[in-house]
């Protein structure tokens, strides 16, 4: 990870409306993906040649590191890759060795669907990446089939998982999107898996996120009911969180087979601590994964505002960040209004 900051007069704290600080960044890198996740990019309107970002639309490594850096002086801590798919993106890894040398940086992980990690692995290890996720929905191959958008085989993501620890990545986070009727009974055969592995395996609440996936309330498998069903099987005991803005909320097996987690942004939201600033591919500034615009940091960067220029516009549009939709989500559901995608934003 990069140095230490030279004096710790050069880092501000940037806190919004809320008084949440900005600690997290998550950078995506491009939208396209070789999925089609029903619940983030549905097949029926995503086809192959739906018109993602072209080349020059994206930002290049040099802004994006540059607004890192920028990010970086104005409090935030943790870097997170993600897309799209963001090994879709040539020349990753250099982009991971550019962020890895930022001063400051405590943090840098990355999220994958886990298919090009037997291929790059290696070199994202090599180039500075400490901790990585790869969602995975199922182990079942026909059901995994169907959440990929029939793109993608379970197999070639275990192959991933493999290739990671081979290549040093310990504790792997598997992220599983839970849907009703879907993958519901698959939870106990990931806990399974998983179990004793030394990989944290965590369920996501299926989100309303975007207006596309055709969300509905009743397909979301609250997490109090996965818990239920995994502590049936085997005792669990609440962790503690480890840090303010943790999301999962973590329980322990109860014989020390390592643990699982909860995200639980539907049935307990916590936007109380979301300390996540969220940059889409294309350079705009998302303060919030509900959020129905962002703001367009490429056109600062590109029109020529130095450094201190982009930190004040940044700072700025943090300081009036009063976004919490998900506890607000009842009140706010039935009003008409768009949603960025999760695929620019990165979940
Ligand atoms: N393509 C990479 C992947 O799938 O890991 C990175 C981008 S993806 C948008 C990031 C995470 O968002 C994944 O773990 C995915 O499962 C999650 N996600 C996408 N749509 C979601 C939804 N509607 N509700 C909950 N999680 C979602
Ligand atoms: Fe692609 Fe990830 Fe979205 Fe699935 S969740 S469609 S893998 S970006
Ligand atoms: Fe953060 Fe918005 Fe999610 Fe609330 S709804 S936790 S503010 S991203």
């Amino acid at each position: 990870m990069g140095a230490p900051l030279p004096t710790p007069l050069q880092i501000r704290t940037t806190v919004d409306a809320r008084d949440r600080p900005l600690r997290d960044l998550r950078i995506s890198v491009l939208d396209r993906c070789n999925f089609r996740c029903p619940y983030c990019m549905p097949a029926d309107q995503y086809p192959e040649h739906h018109p993602f970002l072209q080349r020059q639309d994206l930002l290049s490594f040099e802004e994006i590191e540059r607004l890192a850096r920028v990010f970086v002086g104005l409090g935030v801590r943790k870097l997170r890759l993600t897309g799209g798919e963001p090994l879709l993106r040539r020349d990753l890894p250099l982009l991971v060795g550019m962020l890895a040398a930022i001063p400051g940086v405590e943090d840098l992980a990355l999220t994958t669907n886990g298919v090009l990690l037997p291929r790059l692995a290696e070199s994202l290890r090599a180039a500075g990446l400490r901790r990585l996720t790869v969602s995975l929905d199922a182990l079942d191959p026909a059901i995994f089939r169907r959440l990929s958008g029939d793109r993608g085989e379970v197999a070639e993501v275990l192959a991933g998982i493999a290739a990671a620890e081979r290549a040093g990545f310990a504790a792997v986070k598997i992220n599983c999107v839970v849907m009703r009727d879907v993958n519901e009974d698959e939870v106990l055969s990931l806990a399974a898996h998983f179990r004793g592995s030394g990989h944290l395996v965590r369920f996501i609440e299926y989100m309303d996120v975007g207006t596309l996936n055709d969300w509905r309330a009743e397909r979301v498998v609250p997490s109090a009911e996965l818990l239920a069903r995994i502590a049936a099987r085997w005792p669990l005991r609440a962790v503690d969180a480890g840090y303010r803005g943790e999301v999962a909320q973590r329980h322990a097996y109860a014989d020390g087979a390592g643990e699982i987690g909860f995200i639980s942004s539907v049935s307990a939201p916590f936007c109380g601590d979301c300390t996540r600033a969220r940059l889409s591919a294309d350079g705009r500034l998302y303060t919030c994964l509900f959020a129905r615009d962002g703001f367009d940091l490429r056109k600062a960067l590109r029109g020529g505002d130095d450094d201190a220029a982009l930190a004040t516009l940044i700072a700025d549009r943090w300081s009036l960040r009063d976004d919490r939709y998900s506890e607000r989500r009842a009140e706010l559901r039935n009003t008409p209004r768009d949603r960025v995608e999760m695929y620019h934003v990165g979940g």
